[in-house]
């Protein structure tokens, strides 16, 4: 929308800059992309490999407020891929990392989705919309409804890269309702529901609050993220259409 000014949906400033949805720096990371340079499609492969982003959503500076978080985030999850490399399945604390740190990045990710266009995967988050958008860009504490669980998915023995990225899905739990995400070679299911979580993983090992931040490293085979994008690459398909956009439910 060249000549349009929009205002900053944080801050209200104007003008408002490119914001990519998923950080740029964890679309990069995903490999999947460099096999598949030979694309019947040649702009939707560079599309991909430079990530989807909106353009009337952010500011620079509350973009690149984001952008910190982002990449304490990257950051953590590359120290994360790194250890879990000679760990076997299990639960972990990464030490020096706040759970809350990584929370709030979460929910930039999933806030920037939630006003995305119908065509880059908009996603609805209700009355959490606002409540996500709080706390990604201040400093208010985070509410309990708000709370994510942390993935590493390991392929096999010694795997410590970034097999696919993946846009927020909407899905439920043990209980409660949240959203999927595939980054950074972690799946991250982030929870957004007032219902406490019946027993399991996400009472147990969830990262809200706590100093040192916890995550499990789990067989990547297990879950669909790895069991589409495996798929996807043994087929002709356009992967772009995997690592951008929503699943069509
Ligand atoms: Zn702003």
């Amino acid at each position: 929308m060249e000549g349009f000014l929009s205002n900053c949906l944080v801050c209200g400033n104007t003008p408002t800059i490119k914001s990519h949805l998923i950080p740029r720096a964890m679309a990069r990371e995903a490999q999947v992309g460099k096999a598949h340079a030979v694309t019947r499609e040649p702009d939707r492969f560079s599309y991909t490999q430079s990530g989807l982003y909106e353009q009337n959503i952010l500011c620079a500076a509350c973009d690149s407020k984001l952008g910190s978080m982002e990449n304490v985030a990257a950051q953590a999850f590359r120290k994360i891929r790194k250890t879990a490399k000679t760990l076997s399945f299990g639960e972990y604390l990464l030490n020096g990392v706040t759970g809350d740190s990584i929370l709030r990045f979460v929910c930039g990710v999933l806030w920037k989705y939630s006003v995305a266009s119908q065509e880059n995967g908009r996603i609805e988050l209700g009355r959490y919309k606002d409540i996500l958008r709080d706390v990604a860009f201040s400093s208010i504490n985070v509410p309990p409804e708000v709370d994510a669980l942390l993935l590493r998915l390991k392929r096999g023995q010694s795997d410590d890269e970034v097999f696919a990225y993946r846009a927020p899905k909407p899905d439920r739990k043990e209980g409660v309702n949240g959203y999927r995400i595939l980054v950074g070679g972690m799946f991250i299911f982030a929870k957004h529901d007032r219902q406490t979580p019946r027993g399991g993983a996400l009472a147990r090992a969830s990262i809200r609050s706590k100093p040192d931040l916890p995550y499990a490293v789990v067989r990547a085979q297990d879950f669909e993220e790895y069991r589409l994008s495996a798929k996807l690459a043994n087929s002709d398909g356009p992967l772009s259409k995997f690592l951008d956009q929503q699943e069509k439910q």
